[in-house]
């Protein structure tokens, strides 16, 4: 079995560290795609360190990263969607059964059988999905997205799962001209989220807990920034949302922002912090208001995203770091210190 070199977790508090990881010989349908460029999700701190042990518990070792950017290296003999020399996409999925009711929607994310892109099982070398942190994958086709050439690659990386976990409720929810859109927490999704928002054309406001970030919100395309944490700011804008995206990664008061929204809003969680968050029932009985949530988008939502940023030339704003930074951009990430993607240079991991 071919190995390539990765970074993995051993542990739940051990680092992440170089190892070998097997890969399939690209088969059927598959692509190989040399990876260039992967995004940090905090969904990957969350699973090396095993905090969603309780519904996801982590298998180690533990090699994360679902925001994956590379060129195309071989194909199955029954491949036909791509060429050799590609520039191509990897999200948070690799598989799914393609026949329920999900699936046949696009919504294969929502799939009882489908397989992310690490830490599921993998039905073909046993074991579980090893993801992006890593030289090389094989994924079958139809799971790979087509990246638009005009985008740098590093920056666009971001987009197969920050992009489309905000893209798709914004759109699910109509957010555009005329309505009134709040983004809470301003990291890697929050960023993302701000730039959907403003370009579909809607009012945006950005609830931050970093007044540091206040001009880089304003230069993402908010309207208007809030501390959250002023109370008095906050109040400001009560009954007054038709949509707010909340993309925060830890315990917060989800109460004091559903009121904020207008009779009939909606709060949609993309964040997954680890607790459960507390919901206040006047929050929702006054104002008839509804709180949902949204697990990133199907493989044809991603490409209209993708196609959409083509055209618009929407990336995520990114700091490239060596593999080798990566349990530093961690720490990082927990203290809210990114502008506002780590993306990973791939090129570092082959020089180990
Ligand atoms: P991130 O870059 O670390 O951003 C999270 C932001 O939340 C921070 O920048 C910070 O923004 C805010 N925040 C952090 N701790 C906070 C606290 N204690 N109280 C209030 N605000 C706090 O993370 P990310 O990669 O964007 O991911 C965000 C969450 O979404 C994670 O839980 C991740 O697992 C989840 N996720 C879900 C999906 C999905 O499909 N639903 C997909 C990807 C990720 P400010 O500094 O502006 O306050
Ligand atoms: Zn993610
Ligand atoms: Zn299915």
């Amino acid at each position: 079995m071919p190995t390539v070199k990765a970074y993995a977790a051993r542990s739940a508090d051990s680092p992440l560290a170089a190892a070998a990881i097997p890969r399939r010989e690209p088969q059927g349908r598959d692509v190989e795609i040399e990876i260039l460029y992967c995004g940090v999700c905090h969904s990957d701190l969350h699973t090396v360190r095993n905090e969603w042990s309780s519904l996801l518990p982590t298998v180690y070792p533990c090699v994360p990263g679902h925001e994956i950017i590379g060129r195309v290296a071989r194909t199955g003999p029954q491949a036909s969607k791509f060429r050799p020399g590609d520039l191509a996409g990897v999200g948070c999925m690799v598989d799914s059964c393609r026949a329920c009711p999900n699936c046949r929607r696009g919504l294969e994310q929502f799939c009882p059988a489908m397989i992310a892109t690490y830490n599921f099982p993998d039905r073909h070398l046993g074991g579980v999905t090893y993801g992006g942190y890593s030289e090389r994958i094989v994924v079958d086709e139809d799971f790979v997205l087509r990246i638009p050439e005009n985008l740098d690659p590093a920056a666009a990386a971001p987009l197969l799962c920050a992009g489309i976990t905000t893209w798709s409720p914004l759109r699910h929810w109509n957010v555009g001209e005329g309505k009134k859109a709040g983004v809470v927490g301003l990291g890697g999704l929050g960023h993302m989220a701000v730039k959907f928002a403003r370009a579909l054309g809607a009012h945006v406001v950005v609830f931050t807990t970093s007044p540091r970030k206040k001009e880089d919100a304003l230069r993402l395309g908010a309207h208007e920034v809030v501390i959250s944490t002023d109370a008095n700011e906050m109040s400001k804008h009560a009954g007054s949302f038709d949509f707010i995206l909340d993309a925060v990664s830890a315990d917060h008061d989800i109460g004091a922002f559903l009121q904020l929204l207008a009779v009939d809003g909606h709060l949609t969680l993309v964040g997954a912090p680890p607790n459960p968050l507390s919901v206040p029932a006047f929050g929702l009985v006054f104002g008839r208001r509804s709180l949902s949530g949204s697990l990133i988008g199907g493989i044809r939502e991603t490409q209209e995203m993708l196609d959409f940023c083509g055209q618009h030339n929407i990336v995520s704003e990114v700091e490239v770091i060596p593999i080798q930074k990566i349990n530093e951009a961690y720490e990082r990430m927990l203290r809210s210190d990114v502008r506002f993607r780590f993306s990973i240079d791939m090129a570092s991991l082959r020089q180990e």
